[in-house]
């Protein structure tokens, strides 16, 4: 039977916080794993078009986490992905990390950046109706819209932005939103006004789907007159908000009331020797620079746990 290998760093998810964490921590000649449950590159493989990333012009989600992995690869950072994670144990000073499949790795230290995916809107036939007519991802899914009319749900950048890219496709996209304002930053919301394919319903929320095998149309109600309308579309694109990727991390290290993990400013968690990045800690604002920032600092504070 084969040894074991020890690692010095295994991290927790192949999206920006992890590729970045990845690409500082085998840079510093620690031998480095990620663990990746999905697709690499996490949601920035959802978005269509990333316009703020610093020192890159417009360039596609896909292609940024294709350049982060190259070069994480490039540094001698093992990946591997579409795995599922089955038990942590992160206590003592070596960490275990065993698959669903069996396998086990051991490190020293563990980064965790399982990031987070959309939240559901948890209404009636949504789960019906999810991918047929129901999407969370205008990359993925906006071309099957085409010439088509849609909804986009929420107010905060990832709505409006992605209503701006789904008229690419869609003759008409509406966007319906529960507040009177909106969250997104002032681009993007005047980037949505100025568009004549954007139409917008404010203070209203959906309340269900309906539809003959796809779905065809939606109910919702104008919140400050409690008046309920019905409304024919062919599809839905959800924007509202995100629920963090640490279900199997409870009861191991500390998380808040919404299920993200504590970090301090150095991304230590409650654990010793072990570090949280990107989405899946507790901060206010969630971007590809924030989990980019937080891969840096939670590798240099794992080589420096490793110093010491
Ligand atoms: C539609 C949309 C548009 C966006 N547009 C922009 C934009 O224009 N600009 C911008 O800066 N930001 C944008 N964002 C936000 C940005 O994409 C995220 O903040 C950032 O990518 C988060 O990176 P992350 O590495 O923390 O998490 P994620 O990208 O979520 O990556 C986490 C990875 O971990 C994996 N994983 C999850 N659980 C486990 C587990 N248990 N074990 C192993 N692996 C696991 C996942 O499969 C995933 O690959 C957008 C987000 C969305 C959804």
């Amino acid at each position: 039977m084969q040894p074991e290998e020890l690692f010095d760093v295994i991290i927790v998810g192949g999206g920006a916080a992890g590729l970045t964490a990845g690409i500082y921590s085998s840079r510093a000649k620690l031998s480095t794993l990620i663990l990746n449950e999905g697709a690499i590159g996490g949601q920035m493989v959802l978005t269509e078009e990333i316009a703020n990333y610093p020192g890159v012009e417009k360039t596609s989600g896909y292609l940024l986490a294709n350049t982060m992995k190259q070069q994480a690869k490039e540094f001698g950072c093992k990946i591997k992905s579409n795995l599922k994670i089955r038990t942590y144990d992160l206590n003592g000073e070596i960490k275990r990390v065993v698959l669903e499949d069996g396998r086990k790795f051991h490190s020293r230290s563990v980064i965790l950046a399982p990031g987070g995916r959309p939240r559901p809107l948890q209404i009636p036939g949504e789960e019906r109706f999810k991918g047929s007519g129901i999407s969370y991802c205008a990359t993925c899914d906006g071309e099957f819209f085409t010439g088509k009319e849609v909804i986009v749900v929420g107010g905060g950048n990832s709505a409006l932005e992605e209503a701006v890219a789904l008229t690419t496709h869609a003759d008409k996209v509406t966007i319906v939103h529960q507040f009177d304002h909106f969250q997104a930053f002032k681009h993007a919301v005047d980037q949505a006004k100025m568009n004549p394919r954007i139409e917008f319903i404010m203070e209203s929320e959906l309340r269900s789907f309906s539809g003959n095998g796809v779905l065809q149309e939606v109910s919702m109600e104008h919140l400050p007159s409690g008046k309920t309308s019905s409304m024919k579309i062919d599809g839905v694109f959800i924007f509202a908000g995100y629920i963090p990727n640490t279900s199997d991390l409870k009861g191991t290290i500390t998380l808040n009331e919404r299920n993200e993990i504590i970090v301090d400013p150095e991304m230590r968690t409650s654990l010793p020797g072990v570090f949280a990045a990107g989405d899946c800690v507790a901060k206010r604002y969630r971007q590809v620079t924030t989990a980019v920032a937080d891969g840096t600092i939670a590798a240099l504070s794992a080589a420096e746990y490793l110093r010491s």
